[in-house]
């Protein structure tokens, strides 16, 4: 089962083995991930529930639930403002390693780098290769990079929502997450300069609540490593 994409559907629309797919979750299946008919991949309620699917021409059925030996029980995102460099690179390997289910690229205020478009190709094999490596099941979904303020509109479904702040007195993410049931996660990494002013309130408008990694000020790419770990325990 390596090499399968990965789609999380909400429970109440997985009532029986028909799946039938919103016009954004084809577009998904068949223009962003080039799936055909006959295609399998994994379908998750976000709970820790999965099953193996199936594409057929216009929607999808439900083959068996999977056993899911090493994929997280939630779902966890990882908004990243591209580091510099190949940085990103690193980010995508040691988080896919760590259980990231999708990650989103984004360019924000201080961000340094203009991604070139072939970039998306070899982030994708990267992403590919850790998910092997590491004996998932699923390779998580990379997005092409977006603008950080379009990012708000693509998360629909609730989840526990983090913006780590490298200055100021905020809570442990380590202590924000404990006790917390198994929902989906969100985390928002910022770029070198760190996030502006502006960013974190539009963050927080958005439900991301302000966390810190700890006193030191650590890299874009170990703020990565640090916060995908704490919350993938
Ligand atoms: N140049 C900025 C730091 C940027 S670090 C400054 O001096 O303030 C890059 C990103 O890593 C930050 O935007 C933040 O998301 C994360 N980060 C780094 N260290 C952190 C810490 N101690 N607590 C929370 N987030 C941190």
């Amino acid at each position: 089962l390596t090499q399968l994409y990965r789609l999380v559907i909400d429970s109440v629309l997985l009532q029986q083995s028909h799946i039938s797919l919103t016009p954004q979750q084809q577009h998904y299946l068949c223009r962003v991930l080039r799936l055909g008919s006959g295609a399998k991949f994994i379908v998750m309620d976000g709970k820790g529930q999965s099953w193996l699917a199936q594409l057929s021409e216009r929607d999808a059925q439900l083959l068996e639930p999977l056993y899911n030996p090493t994929e997280l029980s939630f779902p966890l995102t990882l908004i990243s403002a591209l580091p510099k460099g190949n940085g990103f690179e690193d980010v995508i390997r040691s988080c896919t390693e760590l259980g990231v289910t999708t990650f989103i690229p984004v360019i924000s205020t201080r961000t340094l780098l203009k991604p070139s478009p072939h970039k998306w190709e070899r982030w994708r094999k990267i992403a590919q290769e850790a998910a092997e490596q590491s004996e998932r099941q699923v390779v998580p979904t990379i997005f092409e990079p977006i603008p950080f303020t379009q990012v708000f509109s693509l998360l629909d479904s609730p989840a526990d929502r983090y913006i780590p702040v490298a200055r100021g007195e905020y809570p442990s993410l380590w202590q924000q997450l404990q006790n917390r049931p198994p929902q989906p996660v969100i985390l928002a990494i910022g770029p070198e300069g760190g996030w502006t002013d502006t960013e974190i309130t539009e963050a927080i408008a958005a439900q991301f609540q302000p966390v810190s990694l700890g006193k030191r000020i650590l890299r874009a790419i170990t703020a990565s490593i640090t916060a995908v770990s704490l919350a993938s325990i």
